[in-house]
C-alpha cells in the first residue's frame, strides 16, 4: 500500500476543514496555539515512518498522557484498580462531577479525568511521590517514543493549575468518598504536568507501537505489558478514548484511540500500525476535528481497522 499517497490526498482533502472547530480555550497557555495546523504519522513494525504536514511539531499530547500512566497503573496494580476505577464508557463530558457523585467517588474509567487522576494517586502511592511518579511516567514515555528529551511544558502545567478548580474539585469529591489516598494539589499538580508532556506527531506514534503490538515494542523487543493487559488497554481506548464521542469515533474510524485537548489523536492497527494526528481545533466533545476525520479517511482508503 502506497501510504505516503494516502498521507498527502487526506491532507489535500481536508485543508478546507481546517479553519472549522475551536482550540481549547479553558487552559489559557493552549488557547495560544495557531488553530489551523495539521500533522499525521503513521510506524509499522520495522519503525517505517510516513508522515504529512506540521509532523516535527511539539504538541501539548493532554489526555493521550492518560493512556501512558494507566498502562503502567496496571502493570503494578492489576486487578485490584479496578476498585477504585471503572471500564464503563461515561456518555458525559470529561470533566463532569455529577457522574461522580452519583457514582460514589468511582470514576468511570481511567480517561476520563476522575479516573486519570485517580491513576494519579495510585502512581504516587505506590512510587512513594509526586516527582517519583512523574519521572517515572516521564521514563515511559521516553523510553516508547525514542526521545530520551522529551519534556513537559511548565507554561501548559502552570496555566492549567491556574485554572483547576473543576479538576480539584473532582479530586477532592473523591476524597470525600475514601477514594483517594494522597493530597489532592499534589496528585493534580502531578496530573497536570502529565498531562502538559509535548511531542511530535512522530514521537507520538512511534511511542504507541507497543499497544500495537500485544504490550511489546517490535523495535526494540521490549514488553511493556502482557498481552492480556495490551488487551484491555486497547478495549478501553476503544470504548472510552473520546469521551461521550467514543460510540462515533468507533462508528467511523473503527479504530481504539484516544484523543487529547491539545488536539492530537492517537490510535492503533493492531499487529500492523499506530497512528498520531493532531490539529488543534476541537469539535464540541473536546476532539479533534480535522484529526477524527483524517482518521477516518485513512480507514476508509486503506480499510484498515478492527471491524
Ligand atoms: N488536562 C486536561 C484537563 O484535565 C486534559 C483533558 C483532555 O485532554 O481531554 O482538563
Amino acid at each position: 500500500m502506497d501510504y505516503q499517497k494516502i498521507l498527502n490526498e487526506i491532507e489535500e482533502e481536508l485543508k478546507g476543514e481546517l479553519s472549522k472547530g475551536k482550540v481549547a480555550d479553558y487552559i489559557p497557555a493552549l488557547a495560544e496555539v495557531d488553530g489551523d495546523q495539521f500533522a499525521m504519522t503513521i510506524t509499522l513494525e520495522n519503525g517505517e515512518q510516513f508522515s504529512v504536514g506540521k509532523y516535527k511539531e511539539e504538541f501539548s499530547i493532554q489526555s493521550i498522557s492518560k493512556v501512558l500512566a494507566f498502562s503502567l497503573a496496571i502493570d503494578i496494580y492489576s486487578k485490584s484498580l479496578y476498585k477504585r476505577v471503572g471500564v464503563e464508557p461515561s456518555g458525559n463530558a470529561f470533566n463532569s462531577l455529577v457522574q461522580l457523585e452519583y457514582e460514589h467517588g468511582i470514576p468511570r474509567n481511567p480517561f476520563i479525568n476522575a479516573g486519570a487522576i485517580v491513576v494519579v494517586d495510585a502512581l504516587m502511592s505506590h512510587f512513594g511521590g509526586d516527582y517519583a511518579a512523574l519521572e517515572k511516567v516521564m521514563t515511559f514515555t521516553r523510553e516508547i517514543s525514542g526521545n530520551p528529551e522529551l519534556k513537559f511544558d511548565t507554561v501548559v502545567a502552570t496555566s492549567e493549575m491556574e485554572h483547576a478548580s473543576r479538576n480539584l474539585s473532582l479530586a477532592h469529591l473523591m476524597k470525600s468518598f475514601g477514594n483517594f489516598e494522597n493530597d489532592v494539589t499534589d496528585v493534580v499538580t502531578t496530573y497536570f504536568k502529565q498531562c502538559a508532556i509535548v511531542m511530535t506527531t512522530e514521537e507520538l506514534s512511534r511511542a504507541m507501537l507497543y499497544l500495537a503490538f500485544k504490550g511489546t515494542d517490535p523495535i526494540s523487543g521490549k514488553q511493556f505489558l502482557n498481552e492480556a493487559q495490551a488487551k484491555r488497554v486497547n478495549a478501553l481506548m476503544l470504548t472510552c478514548g473520546h469521551y461521550d464521542a467514543s460510540g462515533e469515533f468507533a462508528f467511523h474510524v473503527g479504530l481504539p484511540a484516544k484523543s487529547g485537548v491539545g488536539g492530537g489523536i492517537v490510535a492503533v492497527v493492531p499487529n500492523v500500525m499506530s497512528i498520531a494526528v493532531w490539529s488543534p481545533r476541537l469539535n464540541k466533545y473536546g476532539n479533534s476535528h480535522v484529526g477524527t476525520l483524517a482518521l477516518e479517511l485513512f480507514t476508509t482508503k486503506t480499510g484498515l481497522s478492527i471491524f
